[in-house]
């Protein structure tokens, strides 16, 4: 049976002792009629592409078609080459991993989805540059993955993960949700501190717009993703040392649900407003679709 709350979930995950990346994965073998085994060899198959999007981020320079766009990645590598990154390595790979991702997608590379093009770059920039820091088995970054997916499952049962529905909290948000859950049942937290943790990085993006310039995926969304994915780790850390956020996680899927709503349809993913709206912006539209 389909689980439509985090309470829900964290009764099922309490009364059958089961942490959330089992649940997930026996719902998901349960409604694709397969075995758990075939499960985990397709989540498997996701985390290689994971990877293999941001080995080729991190070896490309190639801009997008706008020029504006695909160096940013090689930037920060020159950066972290001459001088540490204030907050180490994790931080370094993180930040990079973000970057090449998201920037394989404007080149039209490929990525997966997680939850959406626009915000890719956060889950495998989190899980991969952590797990590779910390020697975390490859059975771990599935069970991650598999906490992520449920997750970002959950949230979509209320609220559509989509731009154009509920601005860039619903996409990048939730991403950073995502991430969060899923570095903290990789780093052995249990499925409170796993809730709590999404909460946290739910609560604290609530009201993010999604005004990308042009209609390109590319401003701010690229960026925004290396923002994200450190925004998730602090919410891990904040969960795994027990800081609770006092709405519960369901409520603050409630507010971002009704902050989608409230918010102007200009700052949801239709460009006549934001950033795109900006002087600046307003140029780049010219020279790039050549307006008078
Ligand atoms: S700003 Fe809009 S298009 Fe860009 S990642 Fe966020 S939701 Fe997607």
């Amino acid at each position: 049976m389909a689980i439509l709350s985090f309470e829900n979930l964290r009764n099922k995950s309490s009364t059958e002792n089961k942490p959330i990346y089992v649940i997930a994965q026996e719902e998901e073998a349960e409604l694709s009629e397969t075995d758990i085994d075939v499960v985990r060899l397709k989540v498997l198959e996701d985390l290689t592409a994971m990877r293999a999007a941001i080995k080729n981020g991190l070896k490309s320079t190639e801009k997008a078609i706008s020029g504006w766009s695909g160096d940013d990645c090689a930037k920060l590598k020159k950066r972290y080459r001459n001088s540490e990154a204030l907050f180490g390595k994790v931080f370094e790979k993180i930040t990079a991993f973000a970057l090449a991702t998201a920037e394989e997608n404007l080149r039209m590379g490929r990525i997966v989805a997680c939850p959406t093009a626009g915000s890719c770059g956060i889950v495998p920039a989190v899980i991969v540059a952590v797990a590779e820091e910390r020697n975390i088995p490859e059975s771990k970054l599935i069970d991650a993955l598999l906490t992520a997916g449920e997750i970002g499952l959950v949230v979509s049962n209320k609220v559509r993960l989509a731009g154009a529905v509920a601005g860039c909290q619903a996409e990048c948000g939730v991403a950073s949700a995502m991430a969060a859950g899923a570095l903290v049942e990789m780093l052995g937290g249990n499925t409170d501190e796993i809730l709590q943790s999404s909460a946290l990085a739910m609560k604290n993006i609530l009201g993010l717009t999604c005004d990308p310039v042009c209609g390109l995926v590319e401003v701010p969304c690229i960026k925004r993703n290396a923002f994200l994915a450190v925004h998730a780790v602090t919410a891990a850390e904040l969960a795994l040392c027990g800081v609770e956020s006092k709405i519960p996680i369901d409520e603050v899927v409630d507010v971002l649900k009704r902050t989608g709503e409230l918010m102007s349809p200009l700052l949801k993913e239709t460009s006549l407003g934001g950033l795109a709206k900006t002087k600046t912006a307003q140029e780049l539209e010219k020279v790039l679709f050549k307006k008078d």
